[in-house]
């Protein structure tokens, strides 16, 4: 019997282990494989069984997010281990990898003779008994543990104010660990490396251009203004965002190193460093009102709900591409795409600002994104120069001018509602994202034609045909079939490759209306007290990631100053 061999162990503690055999016996403990099924793919364990207990397992291999395994696999392991069982709750926010996991602990436990039966995506752990949890009070209150709600918990616990964050999930971070480039600083470090000449008043200038009355100047000019401090103060917490992807403002960790993920860990860090209560798996439910001030949030813990009373409370809880009924009433074109965004972007709070006449604006207003890998949440496509591509359907054939408008409409129009990306070698030495997602086996490649159709699984004629009919418009020996300007097409030559991709609702651009100081308006345009927002829960029009963290610092910092003024 070979020995398990360690290969990696990741700083938050994750090992990741090749082993090649089925069962270990060694010091009265006998380690066996098993394999489940995650977002991406396969997921293998080694389990660790001491006579009847489970003493630990470690993940083998995953093609699952790396961010969201080293998040979910400790949470995951206490349940596991102390229930002595797989049949635990999933981590919520992880829910794919989780069932994974457990799918992979219940097979390497049959093989020991223990069967904890079928695990499936709907397995969850016994009933708990309801527990009775208490009210409490605090300065700053947060609700939503995204870049927004985490930015304002760290300014306003900077500030020495007493700061609770609810988050619904069972790990932090909102969609901001999928974020690829942090767009919108202006005026950095490495915008100066790169030579781009920046500043807030270039900035606040396009932003003005840019959002055409949808946003008011004063919330422009704290964006534009507070975007050239932020490069500082991720640096103060470690953050180097060295890599401009598009020349301008589109920052990243590196060419291939999403600045997500790699911000999320810092600010993590720094929630802890500061001490500030975090309470996950903590969902806030309504606002408590007082002569139509807000007093405080309820919040819901499992089955138990309770108050939490603050001085300030901060809304941070992003939009709602989850929630297909809200997208049904406000944009019911696209309320059956499916989305980019983690299950817990639902809009619960669009209800509740109803319910009390607070303003609402621009809620039709969302960024839909054409090209989303199959089956991750992972965006697609390239745009640096030198990544031509074409779009192919299941059946083989081109459907589409590739630079026209209305993109999504016409791939959602295709069988099984997908198209392939079809790019050559030239291409991928161009574009790092699909570089990255061919490396790491998204999608398939062919040295010719039949090679690549045989790989999509689609008609070979038919693809054959498309690629010589596009070559030869491109070389300029005739009219594009899907009505393209031959002089901007560049040829395909093999090797070829194509990804999966689909429409998807990707970010809500309306919301709650907050003014400069991130307070939240009442519909009559007055300040509703105490209550603030941040980050795509409010109707932000330009900005994404940035506008969450820069609102997110403000409404913390405007937070703490009113408590510290009462
Ligand atoms: C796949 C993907 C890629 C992206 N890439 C980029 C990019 O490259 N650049 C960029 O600028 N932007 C990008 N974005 C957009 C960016 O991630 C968001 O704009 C940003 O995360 C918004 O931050 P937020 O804190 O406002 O909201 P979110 O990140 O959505 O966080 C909100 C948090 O609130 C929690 N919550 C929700 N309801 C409740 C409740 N009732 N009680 C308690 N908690 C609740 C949620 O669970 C979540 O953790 C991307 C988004 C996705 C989905």
């Amino acid at each position: 019997m070979k020995k398990i061999r360690i290969l990696a162990v990741l700083a938050a503690g994750l090992a990741i282990a090749a082993c090649t055999s089925t069962a270990e016996k060694s010091g009265g403990t006998e380690t066996y494989t098993g394999t489940g099924t995650g977002f991406n793919g396969p997921i293998e364990v080694s389990l660790t069984m001491q006579g009847n207990r489970i003493k630990d397992f470690e993940v083998l291999s995953s093609k699952d997010t790396g961010f969201i395994l080293r998040r979910a696999l400790p949470v995951l392991k206490e349940r596991i281990l102390e229930a002595n069982s797989p049949v635990v709750d999933s981590v919520s926010g992880a829910s794919f990898t989780s069932f994974g996991i457990k799918a992979a602990v219940a097979d390497a436990a049959k093989k020991t003779g223990k069967d904890f039966g079928s695990v499936t995506f709907m397995t969850r752990g016994p009933e708990e008994k309801p527990v009775t949890l208490k009210n409490v009070s605090t300065e700053v209150l947060i609700v939503g543990g995204g870049p927004a709600g985490l930015s304002a918990a760290i300014e306003a616990g900077r500030a020495g104010a007493k700061v609770i964050v609810v988050e619904k999930l069972d790990i932090l971070s909102g969609n901001g660990k999928y974020d690829r480039n942090f767009f919108d600083l202006a005026d950095t470090e490495t915008q100066k490396k790169y030579g781009f000449e920046d500043s807030a008043d270039k900035f606040y200038g396009e932003l003005m251009a840019r959002t055409s009355g949808l946003d008011t100047p004063e919330r422009l000019r704290v964006f534009a203004d507070w975007s050239a401090t932020t490069d500082a103060w991720l640096r103060q917490m470690g953050v180097k965002l060295e890599f401009l992807l598009d020349g301008k403002r589109g920052h990243m960790k590196g060419e291939t190193e999403y600045a997500g993920e790699y911000i999320q860990d810092a600010l993590e860090r720094e929630i802890a460093a500061l001490g500030i209560d975090v309470r996950t798996g903590t969902k806030g439910t309504d606002l408590i009102m007082e002569d139509r001030a807000a007093k405080g949030v309820t919040v819901q813990h499992k089955n138990e709900s309770y108050s939490i009373y603050a001085d300030t409370i901060i809304i941070a809880t992003g939009g709602f591409a989850a929630n297909q009924e809200l997208l049904k009433r406000y944009r019911p074109d696209v309320a059956d795409y499916p989305t980019s965004n983690q299950i817990s972007n639902t809009g619960d709070f669009i209800p509740v600002f109803e319910k009390y006449g607070i303003a609402m604006a621009n809620m039709d207003r969302l960024s839909i994104f054409s090209y989303t890998l199959i089956p991750s949440r992972d965006l697609s496509s390239s745009t640096e120069p030198g990544t031509e591509m074409i779009l192919i359907n299941t059946e083989g054939k081109r459907f589409v001018n590739e630079r026209s408008s209305g993109i999504d409409r016409a791939i959602w129009a295709q069988p099984e509602k997908m198209a392939w990306y079809v790019f050559d070698e030239q291409a991928k030495k161009a574009g790092a994202r699909i570089r990255t997602q061919i490396e790491k086996g998204f999608g398939v490649t062919g040295n010719n034609p039949a090679e690549l159709a045989a790989a999509m699984k689609v008609d070979q004629t038919n693809l054959t045909a498309a690629l010589e009919s596009y070559n030869r418009a491109a070389r300029g020996q005739g009219s594009d079939p899907a009505g393209r300007n031959p002089a901007s097409m560049r040829q395909l030559t093999p090797p070829y490759y194509a990804l999966p991709v689909r429409p998807v609702v990707h970010m809500t651009k309306g919301g709650v209306m907050a003014n400069e100081k991130a307070q939240v308006l009442y519909e009559n345009g007055t300040v509703v007290p105490n209550l603030y927002a941040a980050g795509e829960v409010t109707n932000t029009i330009d900005g994404a990631y940035a506008a969450a963290v820069i609102f997110g610092r403000v409404a913390g910092t405007q937070a703490a100053a009113q408590v510290a003024g009462k």
